[in-house]
């Protein structure tokens, strides 16, 4: 997948940029004033895929936790900044290795100006996140959806060209709807018009049930047009949940290297003669303490299961009151049905 081409932007010790990988980050969800459970939360946020965290910073006493906050994490934190040009400038004081303006709300140049000399004085990087729900606040009440991708774009240029007059270009852009069909026009827009990295999201996607298809189809489809170069999916609740997502987007493209099993299960059919799910189940739980890359299918007949197992590490092909074991494509075992998990597990754990 050729992605297209963007500039590299530091962002403390991780690098944004087609010439990188696709960097997965979220945000912390409790307040911020509460460093301990922030911290605990952005390592969570770690272990779980996210190479960086941003973190709201609305009040004072907020930018002073973000401050004790970059002491006590080893990764690059975003601070996010919304109406104040004072918290911008706090936090850039505070160690932020990237903050994130939104041109809806804040305006005055003279603001800006402030907060870009601050940015370049600390080496800290930018991102212009326009919002559509912001601008709706002062520019696009009642105008028509088609036109509101127009309007952000305009936003945007204006906003980059302060940065660029003002000699700063540590600059990463982006542009969310809630809307996905807008969302991925605004993203070739912004594409074709620069060349800084993209930060791509749909935003108020919903709950992660609800947030996991439209964020799958809107991000998918630009990353799969090489657009993109971090990705933050929004969804309601636990946070980890959202790397999840972003994490089974990026690794279905072959954008992300998996490091545990992968489980293929065949979705059942009037041949299946076998309960194909709860064998699933028994599996996906018998392989969650296997951290390798794997390939695991799990097939409810020997008319197509042979052919997946082929592209399988270990496959489990099952009959009825009996299963074929298969390990790298070839058939290692025939068992009964009752055997077929340790089968399976002792095929595997021979890789
Ligand atoms: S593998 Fe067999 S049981 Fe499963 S869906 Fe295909 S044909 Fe049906």
């Amino acid at each position: 997948m050729k992605r297209k081409r963007t500039k590299t932007v530091k962002i403390g010790s991780v690098d944004i940029g087609s010439g990188h990988g696709i960097v997965i980050q979220s945000m912390t969800k409790v307040p911020t004033v509460e460093i301990e459970r922030c911290v605990k939360q952005v390592y969570e946020l770690v272990e779980a895929g996210c190479k960086l965290v941003r973190i709201a910073v609305p009040r004072r006493a907020d930018t002073e936790a973000f401050a004790k906050i970059v002491q006590k994490v080893h990764i690059p934190l975003i601070a996010d900044i919304h109406f104040s040009p004072d918290r911008a400038i706090e936090a850039i004081e505070a160690g932020a290795a990237k903050i994130r303006l939104n041109p809806g709300n804040i305006k005055n140049p003279k603001d800006i100006i402030r907060i870009i000399d601050s940015a370049k004085m600390h080496k800290t990087a930018m991102r212009i996140g326009v919002n559509e729900a912001s601008i709706a606040d002062y520019q696009t009440k009642d105008v028509p959806g088609d036109k509101r991708v127009a309007l952000m774009l305009k936003e945007m240029k204006k906003y980059v060209r302060l940065f660029e007059k003002r000699g700063f270009d540590r600059l990463v852009l982006s542009a969310k709807s809630s809307d996905v069909a807008r969302t991925i026009e605004i993203n070739r827009k912004i594409s074709e018009t620069f060349d800084y990295p993209i930060h791509m999201g749909l935003t108020h996607a919903g709950l992660p049930e609800d947030a996991e298809v439209p964020s799958a189809v809107t991000l998918g489809t630009l990353l799969a047009e090489g657009i993109g170069d971090t990705i933050r999916v929004s969804a309601a609740g636990n946070p980890v949940e959202e790397v999840k997502i972003a994490r089974k987007i990026l690794v279905s493209l072959g954008l992300y290297e998996r490091s545990e099993p992968e489980l293929v299960v065949c979705p059942t059919c009037g041949r299946t003669e076998i309960n194909v799910v709860q064998l699933a189940q028994k599996v996906k739980e018998a392989i969650s303490s296997i951290h390798k890359p794997l390939r695991v299918a799990v097939m409810g007949c020997i008319v197509n299961g042979p052919g997946e197992a082929t592209h399988a590490d270990v496959a489990l092909c099952a009959a009825k009151n009996k299963a074929y074991i298969y390990r790298k494509g070839k058939r290692v075992a025939i068992v009964p049905d009752s055997e077929a998990i340790t089968a399976l597990l002792n095929q595997l754990h021979k890789l």
